[in-house]
């Protein structure tokens, strides 16, 4: 019998230990830290074999194949071990992918993924079987198992394809590439941009690529790098004759001589970034042969995703927005590009060496207020100390709420959108997030 080990007993873990013991391995789950309860349950039920708090390395070093966890970094000791030995290290993806023949739509990039993965998933389920997995939900390896769809569209992060072999989506799209989680890759730029391009480096020339041409890291690698896949552009800037761009504030779809048109304004999801990432989706449903009408009116009336510029409440014609989501400077450049009035912002957490420039024209231009929230408060308040006339410190969600509360005129906005990590304060930006909207609720 062969065997699997698994490194890390979390969500992609214990869903790969499900289809590994499925289709035949003898699986080992091990895990240094603690195993949730979870997990640990679903181990236990179906007779699968783990440990925590420890890697006997003797089970591990006599693995046949090895499924490492997109959370453990490669340069561990233990994977370069496992490596020495010859046997192959791969990541969830590549393991789920080995047992399916389903389409599958690729997402990846720095900020986006998420949002456009379920804009795509909420366009293509009106038409086609399909699963949405990969960071969101239930892992893919599970989904592979248990509801064996035909179609997957699954949001991939460079850890995931840092353990590629041979996995391969029909449709890959890159959202945009801005440096993040440069600790995993030698704070070499390159080695990160590398790393998203590897979505395509088993491509060929019946597969796609969709990319933001607006992108200059992303154009400047294809200018440098060749890929087998069929390239499709998307741009606010750009024109194509085969891609995707703006014409008159419509959105505009020429690909082999199809053509969709759609206005921005009927789109459902607020701001630039939201044009693009709907660019992307229809690019994927259009691939796909969606009927236009389900693109249009799944693009009209797709609710957005928890945490990413969502609408909490109106209290007082002042509107409260919630991009927990926003943990670095890029996101939330286009958070505050996308504000309509006058903003009172709440920032900060965990500070990730970030670089707040690109900011400076929205504050001039559009925030009265900076309310710092976090670990990292003084960076912030000597940043934009001198930029507005209102800046407040706190250590505590509540009190950022009614502060700005306090702060906000009528008609203005309230912005949660951090541009940093939230692990000073809280569990996550879900908690984060939460945390917000109860305050807000409880104004
Ligand atoms: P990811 O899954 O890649 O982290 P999300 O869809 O969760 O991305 O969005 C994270 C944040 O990034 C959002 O709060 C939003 O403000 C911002 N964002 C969303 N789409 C884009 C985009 N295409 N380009 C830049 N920023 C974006």
């Amino acid at each position: 019998m062969k065997k699997l080990v698994i490194l890390g007993g979390g969500e992609s873990g214990v869903g790969t230990a499900l289809l590994g013991k499925e289709r035949g391995y003898e699986v080992f789950v091990s895990d240094k830290g603690i195993i949730k309860n979870k997990y640990k349950e679903v181990l236990i039920h179906n007779e699968i074999e783990w440990e925590d708090e420890t890697h006997s390395e003797d089970k591990i070093l006599d693995a046949h194949i090895v499924m490492k966890s997109p959370g453990i970094p490669g340069k561990v000791s233990l994977v370069k071990q496992i490596r020495g030995r010859g046997i192959p290290v791969v990541s969830e993806i590549e393991f789920a992918s080995m047992f399916t023949d389903a389409t599958i739509v690729g997402i990846t990039g720095s900020n986006g993924k998420t949002t456009t993965a379920s804009l795509t998933h909420h366009i293509l389920k009106h038409e086609l079987e399909v699963g949405l997995a990969g960071n969101i939900g239930d892992s893919f390896a599970k989904q592979v198992l248990v509801e064996n769809h035909q179609n997957y569209v699954l949001e991939i992060s460079s850890f995931q394809l840092d353990d590629i072999v041979k996995f391969k989506p029909h449709i890959a799209v890159i959202t945009n590439i801005t440096p993040d989680h440069l600790d995993r890759y030698d704070y070499q730029f390159e080695n990160y941009i590398n790393s998203k391009f590897r979505i395509a480096e088993n491509q060929t020339k019946d597969d796609y690529l969709i990319y933001d041409a607006d992108d200059e890291v992303i154009t400047n690698h294809l200018k440098n790098h060749t890929v087998q896949s069929t390239l499709i552009p998307f741009s606010l800037k750009k024109t194509f004759e085969n891609g995707v761009y703006l014409e008159n504030d419509n959105i505009k779809l020429t690909i082999d001589n199809r053509q969709f048109i759609m206005p921005t304004a009927n789109l459902k999801l607020e701001g630039k970034h939201n044009v693009k990432n709907a660019m992307a989706a229809s690019t994927v449903a259009h691939l796909l042969k969606i009927r236009k009408q389900t693109i249009r009116e799944s693009l009209e009336n797709f609710q957005g995703v928890e945490h990413r510029l969502e609408q909490v409440l109106k209290i007082n014609k002042v509107q409260y927005i919630n991009d927990s989501k926003a943990t670095n400077v890029n996101a939330t450049y286009f958070a505050l590009e996308s504000m309509d009035a006058p903003t009172v912002w709440i920032v900060g957490g965990v500070d990730k060496g970030n670089n707040y420039e690109e900011l400076f024209p929205f504050i001039n231009e559009k925030v009265k207020a900076i309310i710092c929230l976090g670990v990292d408060n003084e960076k912030l308040m000597s940043t934009f100390g001198s930029m507005v006339d209102v800046i407040i410190e706190t250590q505590f969600m509540s009190e950022a709420v009614k502060i700005a509360y306090k702060v906000a005129d009528s008609g203005d906005n309230v912005l949660l959108s951090p541009a940093c990590a939230s692990f000073d304060l809280f569990e996550n930006y879900e908690d984060r997030g939460r945390q917000f909207k109860n305050a807000v609720r409880n104004l």
